[in-house]
Protein backbone atom coordinates (compact mmCIF):
# COMPACT_ATOMS: atom_id res chain seq x y z
CA UNK A 1 0.00 0.00 0.00
CA UNK A 2 1.00 3.22 -0.88
CA UNK A 3 0.80 6.34 1.33
CA UNK A 4 1.06 10.26 0.01
CA UNK A 5 1.55 13.05 2.17
CA UNK A 6 0.74 15.89 1.90
CA UNK A 7 0.75 19.61 4.30
CA UNK A 8 1.68 17.11 7.27
CA UNK A 9 -1.17 14.88 6.67
CA UNK A 10 -1.30 11.32 5.50
CA UNK A 11 -3.87 10.33 2.85
CA UNK A 12 -4.31 6.37 2.82
CA UNK A 13 -4.89 4.90 -0.43
CA UNK A 14 -7.85 2.55 -0.61
CA UNK A 15 -5.77 -0.39 -0.39
CA UNK A 16 -4.18 0.24 2.93
CA UNK A 17 -7.49 1.10 4.07
CA UNK A 18 -8.49 -2.46 3.62
CA UNK A 19 -5.62 -3.53 5.38
CA UNK A 20 -6.26 -1.97 8.67
CA UNK A 21 -9.77 -3.09 8.00
CA UNK A 22 -8.68 -6.64 7.90
CA UNK A 23 -6.24 -6.34 10.23
CA UNK A 24 -8.77 -5.15 12.99
CA UNK A 25 -11.09 -7.90 12.09
CA UNK A 26 -8.41 -10.11 12.40
CA UNK A 27 -7.86 -8.56 15.89
CA UNK A 28 -11.45 -9.06 17.28
CA UNK A 29 -11.62 -12.73 15.59
CA UNK A 30 -8.32 -13.51 17.98
CA UNK A 31 -9.03 -11.95 20.86
CA UNK A 32 -12.67 -14.25 20.99
CA UNK A 33 -10.74 -17.29 19.73
CA UNK A 34 -8.56 -16.93 22.49
CA UNK A 35 -11.22 -15.87 24.79
CA UNK A 36 -13.12 -18.90 23.70
CA UNK A 37 -9.73 -21.48 24.17
CA UNK A 38 -9.81 -21.75 20.79
CA UNK A 39 -6.26 -21.37 20.63
CA UNK A 40 -4.04 -24.35 21.15
CA UNK A 41 0.10 -25.51 21.11
CA UNK A 42 0.94 -28.02 19.12
CA UNK A 43 4.23 -29.63 20.11
CA UNK A 44 7.21 -30.59 17.85
CA UNK A 45 9.75 -33.17 18.66
CA UNK A 46 13.27 -31.93 18.89
CA UNK A 47 15.65 -35.27 18.46
CA UNK A 48 19.41 -36.41 19.29
CA UNK A 49 21.18 -36.53 15.76
CA UNK A 50 23.58 -39.64 17.08
CA UNK A 51 20.76 -41.49 18.75
CA UNK A 52 17.35 -40.17 16.93
CA UNK A 53 15.66 -40.09 19.59
CA UNK A 54 13.26 -37.30 21.06
CA UNK A 55 14.88 -35.02 23.55
CA UNK A 56 12.50 -32.36 23.63
CA UNK A 57 10.07 -30.35 21.95
CA UNK A 58 9.15 -26.91 20.34
CA UNK A 59 5.67 -25.71 21.56
CA UNK A 60 3.91 -23.92 18.61
CA UNK A 61 1.20 -21.84 18.74
CA UNK A 62 -2.12 -22.81 16.67
CA UNK A 63 -5.70 -21.05 15.80
CA UNK A 64 -8.35 -22.42 14.03
CA UNK A 65 -11.01 -20.18 13.29
CA UNK A 66 -14.69 -19.88 13.19
CA UNK A 67 -14.81 -21.34 9.78
CA UNK A 68 -12.33 -24.71 10.57
CA UNK A 69 -9.29 -22.99 8.97
CA UNK A 70 -6.02 -22.64 10.37
CA UNK A 71 -4.81 -18.80 10.74
CA UNK A 72 -0.72 -19.20 10.29
CA UNK A 73 0.83 -17.88 13.60
CA UNK A 74 2.93 -15.98 10.93
CA UNK A 75 0.14 -13.54 10.34
CA UNK A 76 -1.69 -14.00 13.97
CA UNK A 77 1.38 -13.16 15.78
CA UNK A 78 2.27 -10.12 14.67
CA UNK A 79 -1.78 -8.95 15.11
CA UNK A 80 -1.79 -10.04 18.58
CA UNK A 81 1.99 -8.58 19.31
CA UNK A 82 0.81 -5.12 17.38
CA UNK A 83 -2.77 -5.14 19.56
CA UNK A 84 -0.85 -5.95 23.14
CA UNK A 85 -2.84 -9.46 22.94
CA UNK A 86 0.14 -10.91 22.88
CA UNK A 87 0.89 -10.35 26.43
CA UNK A 88 -2.25 -12.56 27.66
CA UNK A 89 -1.73 -14.98 24.94
CA UNK A 90 1.95 -15.30 25.61
CA UNK A 91 1.66 -16.22 29.53
CA UNK A 92 -1.20 -18.79 28.43
CA UNK A 93 1.65 -20.25 26.39
CA UNK A 94 4.15 -20.33 29.12
CA UNK A 95 1.39 -21.84 31.73
CA UNK A 96 0.37 -24.49 28.73
CA UNK A 97 4.19 -25.28 27.63
CA UNK A 98 4.97 -25.77 31.67
CA UNK A 99 2.33 -28.02 32.21
CA UNK A 100 2.48 -30.19 29.42
CA UNK A 101 6.12 -30.80 30.36
CA UNK A 102 5.46 -31.66 34.07
CA UNK A 103 2.78 -33.54 32.19
CA UNK A 104 5.32 -36.40 30.31
CA UNK A 105 7.77 -36.06 32.71
CA UNK A 106 4.90 -37.85 34.88
CA UNK A 107 4.72 -40.31 31.69
CA UNK A 108 8.09 -40.86 32.54
CA UNK A 109 9.82 -38.90 29.58
CA UNK A 110 11.93 -37.30 32.37
CA UNK A 111 14.94 -35.98 30.22
CA UNK A 112 12.68 -33.81 28.04
CA UNK A 113 12.99 -30.09 27.26
CA UNK A 114 10.24 -28.14 26.87
CA UNK A 115 11.00 -25.20 24.42
CA UNK A 116 8.86 -21.94 24.28
CA UNK A 117 8.50 -19.25 22.05
CA UNK A 118 9.09 -15.54 23.36
CA UNK A 119 7.81 -12.58 21.72
CA UNK A 120 9.95 -9.38 21.62
CA UNK A 121 6.87 -7.67 23.07
CA UNK A 122 6.32 -10.52 25.51
CA UNK A 123 9.77 -10.30 26.80
CA UNK A 124 10.05 -6.81 27.26
CA UNK A 125 7.07 -5.95 29.27
CA UNK A 126 7.53 -4.66 32.73
CA UNK A 127 5.59 -8.12 34.54
CA UNK A 128 7.08 -10.82 32.12
CA UNK A 129 10.09 -11.92 34.73
CA UNK A 130 6.75 -12.43 37.34
CA UNK A 131 4.83 -14.15 34.65
CA UNK A 132 7.69 -16.26 33.94
CA UNK A 133 8.24 -17.19 37.49
CA UNK A 134 4.56 -17.42 38.60
CA UNK A 135 4.27 -20.08 35.56
CA UNK A 136 7.39 -22.10 36.57
CA UNK A 137 6.26 -22.50 40.40
CA UNK A 138 2.25 -22.72 40.31
CA UNK A 139 2.70 -25.67 36.95
CA UNK A 140 5.75 -27.03 39.22
CA UNK A 141 8.07 -27.00 36.07
CA UNK A 142 11.65 -27.55 36.33
CA UNK A 143 13.22 -24.18 35.24
CA UNK A 144 15.99 -26.21 33.43
CA UNK A 145 14.16 -28.74 31.34
CA UNK A 146 12.25 -25.08 29.99
CA UNK A 147 14.06 -23.58 27.29
CA UNK A 148 12.79 -19.65 26.15
CA UNK A 149 13.45 -19.38 22.04
CA UNK A 150 13.95 -15.34 21.50
CA UNK A 151 14.52 -14.14 18.15
CA UNK A 152 18.03 -12.97 17.30
CA UNK A 153 16.93 -9.64 16.67
CA UNK A 154 15.60 -9.25 20.17
CA UNK A 155 18.90 -10.02 21.35
CA UNK A 156 20.82 -7.50 19.18
CA UNK A 157 18.39 -4.43 19.94
CA UNK A 158 19.33 -2.48 22.69
CA UNK A 159 22.01 -4.88 23.94
CA UNK A 160 22.51 -3.44 27.54
CA UNK A 161 19.12 -3.52 28.66
CA UNK A 162 18.50 -6.55 27.07
CA UNK A 163 22.09 -8.08 29.00
CA UNK A 164 20.36 -6.78 32.06
CA UNK A 165 17.01 -8.43 31.69
CA UNK A 166 18.65 -11.92 30.42
CA UNK A 167 20.41 -11.94 33.39
CA UNK A 168 17.47 -11.66 35.93
CA UNK A 169 15.47 -14.74 33.23
CA UNK A 170 18.79 -16.68 33.53
CA UNK A 171 18.03 -16.31 37.16
CA UNK A 172 14.98 -18.64 37.49
CA UNK A 173 17.14 -21.13 35.69
CA UNK A 174 15.10 -20.93 32.52
CA UNK A 175 17.44 -21.62 29.43
CA UNK A 176 18.06 -19.15 26.44
CA UNK A 177 17.80 -20.18 22.60
CA UNK A 178 18.72 -17.91 19.99
CA UNK A 179 15.80 -18.38 17.06
CA UNK A 180 16.47 -17.88 13.38
CA UNK A 181 20.37 -17.56 14.05
CA UNK A 182 22.12 -16.32 11.06
CA UNK A 183 19.49 -13.93 9.84
CA UNK A 184 20.35 -11.40 12.12
CA UNK A 185 23.74 -9.69 12.75
CA UNK A 186 24.59 -10.92 15.78
CA UNK A 187 28.60 -10.33 16.63
CA UNK A 188 31.08 -12.14 17.92
CA UNK A 189 31.80 -9.97 20.85
CA UNK A 190 28.00 -9.67 21.68
CA UNK A 191 27.11 -13.17 21.34
CA UNK A 192 29.83 -13.86 24.20
CA UNK A 193 28.42 -11.18 26.51
CA UNK A 194 24.84 -12.96 26.83
CA UNK A 195 24.42 -15.81 28.36
CA UNK A 196 23.06 -18.16 25.44
CA UNK A 197 22.61 -21.60 25.84
CA UNK A 198 21.94 -22.78 22.33
CA UNK A 199 21.61 -21.65 18.74
CA UNK A 200 19.10 -22.27 16.39
CA UNK A 201 19.88 -22.51 12.85
CA UNK A 202 17.39 -21.00 10.63
CA UNK A 203 15.71 -23.10 8.20
CA UNK A 204 16.86 -21.06 4.89
CA UNK A 205 20.44 -22.83 5.96
CA UNK A 206 19.21 -26.05 6.46
CA UNK A 207 17.23 -25.85 3.05
CA UNK A 208 20.33 -25.28 1.81
CA UNK A 209 21.81 -29.02 2.13
CA UNK A 210 20.47 -30.66 -1.12
CA UNK A 211 22.16 -33.42 -2.95
CA UNK A 212 23.86 -30.71 -5.29
CA UNK A 213 25.52 -28.92 -2.84
CA UNK A 214 27.00 -30.30 0.62
CA UNK A 215 25.34 -26.82 1.48
CA UNK A 216 25.44 -24.22 3.69
CA UNK A 217 28.49 -22.84 4.75
CA UNK A 218 26.35 -20.54 7.35
CA UNK A 219 24.82 -23.60 8.71
CA UNK A 220 28.17 -25.02 8.89
CA UNK A 221 29.58 -21.78 10.62
CA UNK A 222 26.62 -21.50 13.66
CA UNK A 223 27.79 -25.17 14.19
CA UNK A 224 31.23 -23.74 14.59
CA UNK A 225 30.42 -20.78 16.86
CA UNK A 226 28.04 -22.54 18.58
CA UNK A 227 31.39 -25.27 19.75
CA UNK A 228 33.34 -22.27 20.23
CA UNK A 229 31.31 -20.48 22.71
CA UNK A 230 30.16 -23.50 24.21
CA UNK A 231 26.84 -23.72 22.92
CA UNK A 232 24.02 -26.52 22.25
CA UNK A 233 22.80 -26.33 18.36
CA UNK A 234 19.89 -27.59 17.09
CA UNK A 235 19.02 -26.86 12.76
CA UNK A 236 15.65 -26.24 12.49
CA UNK A 237 13.36 -27.44 9.37
CA UNK A 238 15.39 -30.91 8.86
CA UNK A 239 13.21 -32.29 5.86
CA UNK A 240 15.24 -35.04 4.51
CA UNK A 241 17.82 -37.84 5.36
CA UNK A 242 20.60 -35.94 3.34
CA UNK A 243 20.31 -32.92 5.17
CA UNK A 244 20.04 -34.74 9.02
CA UNK A 245 23.39 -36.86 7.48
CA UNK A 246 25.04 -33.76 6.56
CA UNK A 247 23.95 -31.67 9.39
CA UNK A 248 25.55 -34.80 12.19
CA UNK A 249 28.68 -34.70 10.65
CA UNK A 250 29.39 -30.93 10.62
CA UNK A 251 28.68 -31.70 14.74
CA UNK A 252 25.48 -31.03 14.96
CA UNK A 253 24.09 -32.35 18.26
CA UNK A 254 20.07 -31.31 17.92
CA UNK A 255 17.20 -31.08 15.06
CA UNK A 256 14.09 -30.50 14.29
CA UNK A 257 12.02 -31.22 11.13
CA UNK A 258 9.05 -32.75 9.59
CA UNK A 259 11.95 -35.45 8.24
CA UNK A 260 11.20 -36.49 12.39
CA UNK A 261 7.71 -35.42 12.89
CA UNK A 262 5.01 -32.58 12.10
CA UNK A 263 4.14 -30.19 14.94
CA UNK A 264 1.09 -32.46 16.79
CA UNK A 265 -1.43 -32.25 19.07
CA UNK A 266 -0.41 -32.71 22.59
CA UNK A 267 -2.78 -35.83 22.83
CA UNK A 268 -0.59 -37.39 19.91
CA UNK A 269 2.34 -36.75 21.21
CA UNK A 270 2.29 -39.39 23.90
CA UNK A 271 1.84 -41.82 21.31
CA UNK A 272 4.51 -40.50 18.81
CA UNK A 273 6.62 -41.20 21.70
CA UNK A 274 5.67 -44.58 22.83
CA UNK A 275 5.94 -45.72 18.95
CA UNK A 276 9.74 -44.32 19.18
CA UNK A 277 12.71 -47.54 19.28
CA UNK A 278 13.08 -48.27 23.06
CA UNK A 279 16.57 -47.00 24.25
P1 LIG B 1 9.71 -20.59 14.43
O1 LIG B 1 9.81 -20.40 15.91
O2 LIG B 1 10.96 -20.42 13.63
O3 LIG B 1 9.10 -22.05 14.27
C1 LIG B 1 9.46 -22.97 13.28
C2 LIG B 1 8.43 -23.06 12.21
O4 LIG B 1 8.88 -23.98 11.21
C3 LIG B 1 7.08 -23.60 12.66
O5 LIG B 1 6.10 -22.91 11.88
C4 LIG B 1 7.15 -25.06 12.28
O6 LIG B 1 5.87 -25.66 12.11
C5 LIG B 1 7.90 -24.97 10.99
N1 LIG B 1 8.61 -26.20 10.65
C6 LIG B 1 9.11 -27.13 11.49
N2 LIG B 1 9.76 -28.10 10.80
C7 LIG B 1 9.66 -27.78 9.50
C8 LIG B 1 10.12 -28.40 8.29
O7 LIG B 1 10.78 -29.44 8.29
N3 LIG B 1 9.83 -27.76 7.13
C9 LIG B 1 9.12 -26.60 7.08
N4 LIG B 1 8.86 -26.08 5.90
N5 LIG B 1 8.67 -25.99 8.21
C10 LIG B 1 8.94 -26.57 9.40
P2 LIG B 1 4.78 -22.33 12.54
O8 LIG B 1 4.27 -23.27 13.59
O9 LIG B 1 3.88 -21.94 11.41
O10 LIG B 1 5.28 -21.04 13.30
C11 LIG B 1 5.74 -19.92 12.60
C12 LIG B 1 6.33 -18.90 13.54
O11 LIG B 1 5.34 -18.34 14.41
C13 LIG B 1 7.38 -19.47 14.48
O12 LIG B 1 8.60 -19.61 13.80
C14 LIG B 1 7.41 -18.43 15.57
O13 LIG B 1 8.19 -17.33 15.18
C15 LIG B 1 5.96 -18.01 15.63
N6 LIG B 1 5.30 -18.71 16.75
C16 LIG B 1 4.72 -19.93 16.79
N7 LIG B 1 4.22 -20.19 18.03
C17 LIG B 1 4.50 -19.11 18.80
C18 LIG B 1 4.25 -18.77 20.18
O14 LIG B 1 3.70 -19.54 20.99
N8 LIG B 1 4.69 -17.53 20.58
C19 LIG B 1 5.34 -16.67 19.75
N9 LIG B 1 5.72 -15.48 20.22
N10 LIG B 1 5.61 -16.98 18.46
C20 LIG B 1 5.20 -18.18 17.98
CA1 LIG C 1 11.00 -21.12 17.50
CA1 LIG D 1 13.10 -20.59 13.97
CA1 LIG E 1 10.94 -18.27 12.06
Amino acid sequence: AKTQQRAGHFYFTRNMGVEIRERVRMMHALRTAFSKHELFLAYQPQIDLATRRAVGAEALLRWRAADGRFVPPDRFIPIAEYSGLIIDIGEWVLRTACAELVRLRAAGHHEFTMSINVSQVQFRHPQFLQVLRNALADTGAPPRHVELEITESMAMEEPDTFIEMLAQVKETGVHIAIDDFGTGFSSLSHLQRLRLDRLKIDRAFVTEISGASRGSSIAEMVIQLGRNLGLSVVAEGVEDELQARVLQQLGCPLAQGFLFARPMAAGDLYGWLASQPAQ
